[in-house]
């Protein structure tokens, strides 16, 4: 592009538009739905940045990607050297431009959001990693001398994953257990192919692998073995937990026990890690209601809810007890969703849920709410209207209000400082109350994001890195606050 195109570029008011499959089409497959931007797309995108001298978009990324410093080498065409740039702080970049919510980071503070669109950043952030994976133009980054000490990371999830190549990259050897027989944690398990295909993830973790993390699968630490074998009798020197927030969370209501309720956990894990979506290829049993429900406004419940489109129901209602406003998930999931033929019953709670004489799900009895005063979280509370139940026609509900703490691990470390709602507790930098034991990502602060669990993991690695090897004086070993 020349120099003249770009300088026009520059007073674009929008956004370059992102092309993709045809809603009508793409509810029937599961491949991805925004096809990326071409060179010249993500040339142009690029030119609109302005490139702020205390950019707003670096500080609001929680691992601070030098933002304008890659949309500069993007819009003269240098897609390597944008690469590169985005490489120094984020390890898995394809991933997170493809699912990082934006609109609430990065593009969330530009200062072009204030009269017009902001840089589409997460789209250009997606096009370096494609381009660069397609015509292989980022080598490994070069790691430092071997220190011989060896850390053990629990969890593939995007927390461990970074940890175990930051720790890598500063000359440590990094052994992930896995409890799945493969690596990704939510982003192979529950994100679906339409939105993340797998084989981006498995070649960013490829890297990882070629960097020289081990990875070792099919590992459930607290059964097969527990942290403190790990550091006594296995020989490691730390470890980090990354074990993530993956026990379902059900309403509490009467009939959750009925067949054709699914916690969204199970479902999409059924359709995403046991190929459900590949049928026939892949006989995996789940449920395909022909009118679908699923609770919740979430990212969760979107993906639930565009998984049961494509897995052939009629119809695929949400149910969700705020207002369109308050809808948690990315506003892009959400769009999207809409496009599909999704129905938003908002302003709804689910009251019971109601069988037939097999035991199995026909309908769902909802009451319409109201929004009252801010609760604890800012948000309105949604409160009943009386005398509003109504059922819903349904045979298939999934429940997709949020996810907690497993146990599993943590009850075999006795001593190890949680929280009420059985979290770990850690300090700034990741410190649990257990001497050369770190944790970050959705096991610490509950459901949040995917590059909220890298940040926690390359924060963790630092800090393990600065403990082993005693660069600058270490601090004594401060249990977790309580809290
Ligand atoms: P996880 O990704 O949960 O990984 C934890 C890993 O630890 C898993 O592989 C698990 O098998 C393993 N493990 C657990 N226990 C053990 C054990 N005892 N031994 C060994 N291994 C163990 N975030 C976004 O930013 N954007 C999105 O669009 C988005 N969409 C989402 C959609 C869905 C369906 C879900 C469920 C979440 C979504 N999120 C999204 C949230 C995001 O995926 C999580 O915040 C993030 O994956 C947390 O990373 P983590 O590494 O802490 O844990
Ligand atoms: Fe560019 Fe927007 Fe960041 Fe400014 S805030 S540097 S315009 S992306």
């Amino acid at each position: 592009m020349s120099e003249s195109t770009v300088q026009k570029t520059r007073f674009q008011k929008t956004r370059c538009p992102m092309p993709e499959q045809e809603p009508a089409v793409r509810r029937h497959n599961f491949n991805e739905v925004p096809l990326g931007y071409t060179l010249e797309q993500a040339m142009q995108e690029s030119a609109r940045c302005l490139n702020c001298k205390k950019p707003a978009c670096v500080s609001a990324c929680p691992v601070n990607v030098d933002i304008p410093g890659f949309l500069q080498q993007v819009a003269s065409g240098d897609i390597a050297a944008a690469a590169e740039i985005i490489k120094q702080n984020n390890a898995l970049p394809a991933i997170c431009g493809r699912v990082c919510p934006q609109e609430a980071q990065c593009e969330g503070k530009c200062v072009l959001d204030k009269k017009f669109e902001p840089v589409a950043i997460g789209r250009v952030e997606r096009f370096v990693a494609d381009y660069g994976l397609e015509h292989n133009l980022t080598g490994l980054p070069s790691k430092r001398p071997s220190t011989g000490k060896r850390v053990a990371v629990i969890g593939s999830g995007p927390a461990g994953l970074t940890a175990a190549g930051d720790l890598v990259l500063r000359g440590h050897d990094a052994t992930i257990f896995e409890a799945f027989h493969k690596p990704g944690g939510v982003l192979i398990y529950g994100i679906p192919e339409f939105r993340l295909p797998k084989k981006i993830v498995e070649r960013e973790i490829n890297d990882l692998v070629r960097l020289g993390v081990d990875l070792k699968l099919n590992q459930v630490v607290g059964r097969v073995n527990t942290v403190g074998e790990l550091l006594d009798g296995n020989g490691f020197d730390a470890i980090f937990i990354g074990v993530g927030a993956g026990l379902p969370t059900f309403l509490g209501i009467s009939g959750e026990d009925l067949g054709g309720v699914y916690s969204a956990n199970e479902y999409l894990t059924r359709s995403n890690l046991m190929k459900a979506y590949r049928f026939p290829e892949y006989d995996t049993p789940v449920v395909r209601g022909d009118h679908v429900t699923v609770v919740g406004g979430g990212n969760v419940a979107m993906d639930a809810a565009r998984t049961a489109l494509r897995l052939g129901a009629k119809t695929v209602t949400i149910v969700y007890r705020r207002s369109r406003d308050e809808l948690p998930a990315r506003a892009e999931e959400v769009h999207h969703a809409g496009e599909e033929g999704v129905i938003f019953q908002l302003l709804t709670n689910p009251v019971a849920i109601e069988g037939n004489d097999r035991g199995m799900v026909q309908g769902m009895k909802c009451q319409r709410m109201k929004l009252g005063e801010p609760d604890d979280s800012g948000r309105r509370r949604p409160v009943p209207i009386l005398n509003s139940e109504f059922l819903l026609e349904t045979d298939l509900v999934i429940v997709a209000i949020g996810a907690g703490a497993n146990p599993l691990l943590t009850k075999t470390m006795p001593g190890l400082p949680l929280n009420r709602r059985g979290y770990i507790l850690t300090d700034a930098h990741g410190r649990t109350g257990k001497e050369r034991v770190w944790s970050g990502g959705d096991i610490v602060t509950g459901s949040a994001t995917v590059i909220q669990a890298m940040g926690a993991g390359r924060i963790a690695a630092r800090d393990i890195h600065k403990y082993l090897s005693r660069e600058g004086p270490t601090p004594p070993w401060v249990a977790a606050n309580e809290g």
